[in-house]
């Protein structure tokens, strides 16, 4: 398939008029071909308006017609074949290995959510039927389910460039709940994301849905991604970047005459404590997987593990000794884009002119241009207790210590966190009584608590959560990764004495759709 450099408003494709994005290939330095015309604020309407006028149709599909649009997504992207990888490795200067993963990831999440719109449990249909003769009121015949939202404006994540992107989490839980999307493409992979835009506006077609169901726009700046959010018939938005980038997306949203919801993920630190006895035991093997952790994919998620708590002693010692001859043969790696490598470079350089912090060992210096050396950093609690600037995010390779005098302080370290995505414990059966302490802080804190892992890594299933308080995300009472991600793009609407003609399929008596339902307060599997 050609890349041409085109936005897909429906099932046109446009050429914008505005600023031309081209994308850089991290690893070469050099601009790629072709260039990609950007969309402007009549672009942003027609998108918008055609969203809209498909809402009504798409969110009434039955659910075996959104499950296979879904799927039809997915064999159209592994359709795409080698032309689509190829251009998001030059886009990302990401491996084979890791764009072919995440192609898998980005079908598997497509395929997850053609699953869930089968089984219906989103629907969450509760029914209390009449009851006339109750004294001294009788009840009316109640029924509940839920709805999407409506349109919902996606903009795609520079960290992956398909699962996280056009036709990514995100994108996949809106269209399963029935929100049409459009997507504000990431200008780091312009041509990845035209490609995967491509695979969605064939499926849109094959499928026989309103055209509107998905766009895909382009845009430098903020100009696009703010008309977008600001758009009356944008009902919700997901979001996955900088903390700037998301907190400007909710002040948007929230200054509309119509305020919405922002699922914005942004930036988190991800705590790792090691336990004294778990440090003893094991503190090297711990130390080595710590480094795999770190250095994945130059560090560059959400998920890395920025922070390491511990108490200071030969034990630590060890552990930061194992640490650095790690890191010492931890070559370096192509950042995602030119600004994520300057802004890693700045969080690094900050740390090192910082006179409470120490480096520990750091990675392969890199030949080239965008290249992540791996560094780990040791500070005390008290310093990290003082200087705000220690907890801020340094995305990519780069972990700090937090050297604590005694146990004691790993509470008020926990207590002093932001929101985080994730916490973990390396624990051992002697370490039960502390971490029992720590639970209930690390719970307020974040979004997933592990225990004996390492936070990179995150399984798409059921039981996921992806979230957690701010500033990990803007709403802590959602997940963006797993099923779980689709409760975001639904509200329940509730419908009393509605006669059987003219009550959605889902509340019915005779139950058509066959989906669980909660039964005058009984379950009552379909
Ligand atoms: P970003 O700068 O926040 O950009 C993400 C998307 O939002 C892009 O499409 C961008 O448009 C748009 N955008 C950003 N600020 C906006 C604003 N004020 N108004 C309207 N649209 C806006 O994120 P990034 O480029 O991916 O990476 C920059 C930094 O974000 C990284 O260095 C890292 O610190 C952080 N990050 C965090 C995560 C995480 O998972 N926690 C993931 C990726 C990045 P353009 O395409 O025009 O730039």
């Amino acid at each position: 398939m050609q890349i041409t450099g085109e936005m897909l408003i429906g099932a046109r494709a446009v050429r914008g008029s505005l600023q031309a994005i081209h994308a850089i290939n991290p690893a070469s330095g050099e601009q790629m071909q072709p260039a990609f015309g950007g969309g402007s604020g009549d672009e942003v309407n027609q998108a918008c308006a055609l969203a809209w006028q498909a809402f009504d149709g798409y969110r009434e599909t039955l659910p075996q017609t959104r499950a296979l649009f879904l799927e039809a997504i997915a064999d159209n992207i592994l359709a795409l074949g080698d032309t689509l990888v190829e251009r998001a490795m030059a886009e990302s200067g990401l491996p084979r290995a890791r764009i072919e993963g995440e192609r898998g990831r980005t079908m598997g999440q497509l395929r997850l959510f053609a699953s869930v719109v089968r089984a219906g449990n989103w629907l969450d249909v509760r029914i209390d039927p009449a009851l006339p003769e109750r004294a001294p009121l009788p009840r009316a015949d109640l029924r509940l389910r839920k709805i999407p939202l409506g349109p919902v404006a996606v903009f795609g994540a520079s960290n992956f460039p398909l699962a996280f992107s056009v036709a990514g989490g995100d994108t996949a839980s809106a269209l399963a709940a029935g929100c049409p999307v459009v997507v504000k493409a990431h200008s780091a992979h312009p041509g990845t994301s035209e490609l995967v835009g491509r695979a969605i506006q064939q499926a849109v077609a094959d499928a026989g849905l309103p055209e509107g169901v998905f766009s895909l726009l382009f845009g430098s700046g903020r100009e696009v991604g703010s008309a977008l959010v600001a758009h009356p018939a944008i009902k919700a938005v997901g979001f996955t970047g900088s903390r700037s980038g998301g907190t400007a997306l909710m002040q948007i949203a929230a200054n509309r005459a119509e305020p919405i919801p922002v699922y914005a993920e942004m930036s988190s630190i991800n705590p790792v404590f090691l336990l004294p006895a778990a440090l003893q035991a094991r503190g090297e093997s711990i130390a080595r997987g710590f480094v795999g952790s770190l250095a994945m994919g130059a560090g560059q998620f959400c998920t890395n593990p920025g922070l390491v708590i511990a108490q200071e002693g030969a034990a630590l010692d060890a552990f930061l000794h194992t640490a650095a001859a790690a890191l010492a043969d931890v070559a370096a790696q192509t950042m995602l884009t030119p600004g994520i490598h300057q802004a890693y470079s700045e969080g690094v350089t900050q740390l090192n002119s910082n006179t409470a912090v120490a480096a520990v060992g750091s990675g392969i210096a890199g030949q080239g241009p965008n290249q992540c050396q791996a560094g780990l950093y040791v500070t005390t609690a008290q310093a990290f207790l003082t200087d705000e600037s220690l907890g801020a995010e340094i995305f990519g390779a780069s972990s700090l210590v937090i050297k604590c005098r005694s146990t004691d302080e790993f509470a008020q370290v926990a207590e002093h966190l932001e929101g985080q995505l994730t916490a973990t414990l390396q624990l051992d059966d002697a370490d039960l009584a502390l971490a029992q302490a720590l639970l209930p802080v690390l719970e307020r804190k974040a979004g997933r608590l592990l225990c004996n892992g390492y936070p990179t890594g995150v399984e798409v299933c059921h039981a996921m959560v992806h979230g957690g308080p701010y500033p990990a995300t803007s709403d802590s009472r959602s997940t963006s990764v797993g099923s779980a991600a689709i409760e975001r793009f639904l509200r329940p609407v509730s419908y009393q004495d509605l006669p059987q003609a003219l009550l959605p399929l889902a509340l019915r008596d005779e139950n058509p759709l066959g989906v669980r339902r909660l039964l005058d307060g009984q379950n009552d599997i379909g």
